[in-house]
């Protein structure tokens, strides 16, 4: 492995779960109903090695939906079907400072999306998904999100149905970037794919896995399989390095130094380039909608395992 003192990381996974477990800060996100319903005990954790070992601590298999997670991995995707220079003019690569769903930060930018991580970026990254129909594009994402998994992946329906009934904001983001000809397809079935993506099931292995192929230059390390190229892994890093953790993107990177995209669910994915990655589940967030436990135990083993991009040994 090319992790340092990786032979500990079992014992190190094992110790950031037991540090965090009884940390009962935050609250369980409640805009989308079916989210309120989380369980804010569930706390596990994985570490991936881009040997295609696994390190999982604590409710390291409990599923829960994607949610804003998807974003890396279906801009990967994108950005492997049009291309750099493409995905960098249409959705862009800055933070817009604001937060994930601003009606504000479109208007501001004559309907330029601006950042792939927030909403509007996100929305007009899955209109962009290869398919002549919706129900083609849905396909494509889940088996391209499966893939980077290394097994497949199942919609959450009640997540799915639970956010499709609340959520107005996404359609009138989509709805804006349309009358920008920011989006080339019905914006109700951009808005519909998107929320599919964000309801796909994963665990804190899954996002172990899924990371650690970022991290392996494309190759799923467990499958073996080519999942996206070289160059979109490090377009894809980009991006989350600036753009992955919401308002604190900035200050984690300062703190944690490694790329990372959060999600609402209570997920986080950080991802060490040439060396594995962590997944984090824990359904308390702080206000920015990053899980408590999650940022914690991340931080320790970063430390621990000395992956910090910035460091020079
Ligand atoms: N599906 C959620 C939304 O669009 C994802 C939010 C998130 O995880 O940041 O509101």
């Amino acid at each position: 492995g090319a992790m340092p003192g990786w032979d500990r990381v079992e014992a190190l996974a094992v110790q950031a779960h037991a540090r965090y477990a009884s940390n009962a800060d935050g609250h369980v996100a409640d805009y989308i109903p079916g989210l309120a319903a989380a369980d804010p005990e569930l706390f596990g954790l994985a570490v991936g090695e881009i040997d295609g070992s696994v390190h999982g601590a604590g409710a390291c298999e409990t599923l829960f939906s994607i949610q804003s997670i998807s974003k890396a991995f279906v801009y990967a995707m994108v950005c492997d079907a049009v291309g750099h220079g493409v995905i960098k003019d249409r959705v862009g690569v800055n933070n817009t400072g604001l937060s994930f769903n601003s009606v504000i930060a479109v208007e501001l930018n004559n309907g330029h999306p601006m950042n792939p991580m927030v909403n509007a970026g996100a929305i007009a990254t899955t209109a962009l998904v290869p398919g002549a129909t919706p129900a083609e594009q849905w396909e494509v994402i889940r088996t391209g999100l499966s893939r980077f998994a290394g097994r497949q992946l199942e919609l959450d329906g009640e997540i799915y149905h639970s956010e499709m009934r609340t959520n107005q904001r996404n359609r009138a983001i989509a709805q804006l970037l349309e009358s920008y000809g920011r989006i080339d397809i019905d914006p109700s079935d951009a808005v519909d794919t998107y929320t599919r993506q964000c309801s796909l099931r994963v665990s804190a292995r899954d996002l172990a896995v899924m990371g650690a192929t970022l991290a392996d230059g494309g190759v799923n390390p467990v499958t073996g399989e080519r999942v996206v190229s070289d160059q979109v892994c490090r377009d894809t890093l980009a991006v989350l390095a600036s753009t992955g953790m919401y308002e604190r993107s900035g200050e984690w990177l300062f703190e944690i130094g490694l790329p990372a995209k959060s999600g609402v669910s209570g997920g986080i994915v950080a991802i060490a380039p040439g060396k594995g990655a962590i997944g984090t589940f824990s359904p308390l967030l702080d206000s920015a909608g990053n899980s408590v436990r999650g940022q914690l135990a991340t931080a320790y083993l970063s430390r621990a395992l000395g992956l910090n991009i910035f460091a020079s040994a």
